[in-house]
């Protein structure tokens, strides 16, 4: 019998287990060594038995569980809390389930107000919002670690599948994963030169200056360019054929790997970034922006209508 390996989806949209499936070939070969005796996303299985007939949510016990989504409702929690009771060691797959990802984005205005926003728009008349067979919201979305304890995460949005074979292959030989500990900088070629000449934040509407006929590394660094480039505060992670993938497309980072420390703020060390680099911070129209993918562990809260902060 292999390693025995559970999966779960919470507030996800699936990218994740794509990237779990676009692993590609290593797959098959890691598929010989693991069963997978849980994973939604391929496998039916009823939660409280066959005919609906058990009491209690019924997860089988694992060596390794790997739980993608951030935590926004009482039955993610309750999935959640099952994962943990069964599986030796959980993983938080994605920067979802790691920071709370694009979902957390909701925090801004907290769960109530945010839900009744998406429901009553200017054009939607006396939308009602469902409070039956639905699952009851929580007070805002949670990043995994805040609800139970997490033994390793692997963020990205999504993540690599690379880095996710890494951490199975290794839990398989009994080892530590490699996961690169450094920031997307750190892992980009382009040219640096030092402070740019730009002192204000340029939208992404102007092209950066480059030639497409030349290779990544004969570009100036988009930051240096006055872009809002976010690599310097973004866990490594994305990088395949030799440079970052938003970089290799010639575009900046949005920052989707989260903090590079696990509680880094990266709205705080981008201002940080942006003042190294002489750009104005008070430049960048909505700085909260800047944890579009790491709202969780209570970074992004409503705004205090008047105080405004
Ligand atoms: S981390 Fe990205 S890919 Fe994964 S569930 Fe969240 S939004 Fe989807
Ligand atoms: S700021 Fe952006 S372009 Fe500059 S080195 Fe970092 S990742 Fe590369
Ligand atoms: S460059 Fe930044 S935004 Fe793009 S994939 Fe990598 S971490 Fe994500």
């Amino acid at each position: 019998m292999g390693v025995r390996v559970a999966e779960e989806w919470l507030h996800s949209c699936s990218g994740c287990e794509i990237a779990i499936l676009n692993i590609g070939e290593p797959l098959v070969e890691l598929l010989g060594q693991i069963d997978f005796v849980h994973i939604p996303v391929l496998m039916d299985h009823k939660y409280y038995g066959q005919m609906g007939e058990g009491e209690e949510l019924e997860i089988p016990e694992a060596d390794v569980g790997i739980v993608s989504g951030g935590v926004a409702n009482e039955e993610h929690l309750e999935v959640l809390e099952a994962m943990r009771k069964q599986c030796k060691i959980l993983i938080a797959l994605g920067t979802c389930a790691t920071h709370g990802g694009l979902p957390a984005l909701i925090n801004s205005w907290g769960m109530e107000e945010g839900i009744k926003n998406s429901y009553a728009t200017p054009t939607t008349d006396k939308c009602q919002v469902p409070t039956d067979v639905v699952p009851k919201p929580l007070d805002r979305v949670y990043a995994v670690d805040e609800k139970v304890k997490v033994d390793l995460i692997l963020p990205g949005c999504p993540p690599n599948p690379q880095l996710i074979a890494e951490v199975v292959t290794a839990l398989i030989e009994g080892r530590d994963p490699v996961i690169p500990g450094k920031s997307v900088c750190d892992t980009c070629p382009t040219r640096r030169e030092g402070k740019g000449d730009v002192s204000k934040v340029r939208r992404f509407v102007q092209n950066a200056d480059y030639d497409p006929e030349k290779p990544i590394d004969e570009m100036r660094c988009l930051l240096e360019q006055g872009f809002m480039c976010m690599g310097p505060v973004t866990a490594a992670g994305c990088a395949r054929r030799g440079a970052p993938s938003c970089i290799s497309a010639r575009v900046p980072c949005r920052g989707c790997f989260g903090p590079v420390r696990r509680d880094g703020n990266q709205m705080l060390d981008m201002m940080n970034a942006l003042a190294s680099n002489g750009i104005d911070f008070k430049s960048v129209v909505d700085r909260r922006s800047l944890l579009r993918f790491s709202g969780a562990h209570g970074l992004l809260r409503p705004i205090n209508k008047k105080s405004g902060k």
